[in-house]
């Protein structure tokens, strides 16, 4: 079953080089996830045929520009589209305002429900959980109140062998005893379940670090995690920059996706300033090698 990560947008503020500003989708198990809608977000969705119906759920790091200019946009297409389902959006205090003042402006009376979810910015809480996945904010440290986003698998059942399965009759009710890992008898013939099924895969996690400047406590959140993205707006010779803006170099990304032992790390978030990526991966890659660059239009398995 996917779990993949999908860039629209890898750009900082201004869109430059034919990038744009912070959008991705995850798909878990068919469910799509937007993070992030800055800009341009529709049209790069339509451009990679992702259809914006099967969006359900919207999740906005914070209030600068470059992470959600794009929504109003998008919420005005779902309405002239004559959507029928809800639309949940789980951002910043503040950003309810700002949508119903620029739909109240336009006399625009959505045809369907928008629920918003107020992130919180002190610690780390639950914002959305289904049979497979728990999706949380934690905070990171921006000028503004800002949260990154984590998409983390539950326990997953073991698989059941289906070759030896094939020649039995087991009944559906025993089967998903199996999977649990419960022995089950039948016809006085006992069924083990480490021998009828295969162990579960262990479960897989990604997080989305938003804008942050470095600092230690990240780490907490984001120990062990499959795969990472961390904004690497900067390269360190402009660390400064990134200290005063509250952004991070591709250095202390690697250094953060280090310490934090992450299977593999997605650099994002790029300065205006450089047209060609590659030194940013070089300077990434020589502190943690299972670096990759953010670019749109790429698919990142949560391996
Ligand atoms: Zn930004
Ligand atoms: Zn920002």
């Amino acid at each position: 079953m996917p779990f993949e990560v999908f860039i629209l947008g890898n750009n900082s503020a201004i869109p430059a080089h034919g990038r744009h500003p912070t959008s991705q989708v995850v798909n878990h198990h068919e469910k799509f996830y937007l993070v992030d809608c800055g800009e341009g977000t529709q049209i790069q969705l339509s451009k990679y045929k992702i259809k914006r119906s099967r969006l359900d759920h919207i999740f906005i790091s914070h209030l600068h520009g470059d992470h959600y200019f794009g929504l109003i946009g998008l919420i005005t297409s779902f309405h002239l589209l004559r959507r029928e389902k809800p639309l949940h959006i789980y951002a910043p205090k503040g950003l309810k305002e700002i949508l119903e003042m620029q739909l109240n402006v336009s006399d625009t009376k959505l045809v369907f429900e928008l629920i918003f979810h107020e992130t919180k910015f002190d610690s780390a809480e639950i914002l959305l959980e289904n049979d497979d996945l728990t999706i949380s904010s934690f905070p990171v440290k921006h000028r503004i109140p800002t949260t990154g986003f984590l998409f983390r698998e539950k326990n997953i059942q073991r698989k059941v062998r289906t070759e030896k399965l094939e020649a039995e009759s087991i009944p559906h009710e025993l089967i998903v005893e199996l999977k649990k890992g419960k022995d089950v008898i039948l016809n006085e013939k006992k069924y083990l379940s480490a021998e009828w099924t295969f162990p579960p895969a262990s479960p897989r996690s990604y997080a989305f670090c938003a804008d942050t400047l470095y600092h230690e406590e990240l780490k907490n959140y984001i120990q062990g995690c499959n795969l990472v993205y961390h904004e690497a707006t900067f390269m360190e010779e402009s660390s400064e920059r990134a200290k005063q803006t509250f952004h991070s170099t591709a250095k202390q990304a690697a250094t953060m996706a280090q310490i934090a032992s992450v299977k593999h790390l997605l650099l994002g978030h790029f300065s205006a300033k450089y047209e060609d990526l590659l030194p940013l991966l070089i300077e990434a890659k020589e502190i943690f090698a299972h670096t990759k660059l953010a670019i749109e239009g790429l698919k990142f398995e949560v391996e």
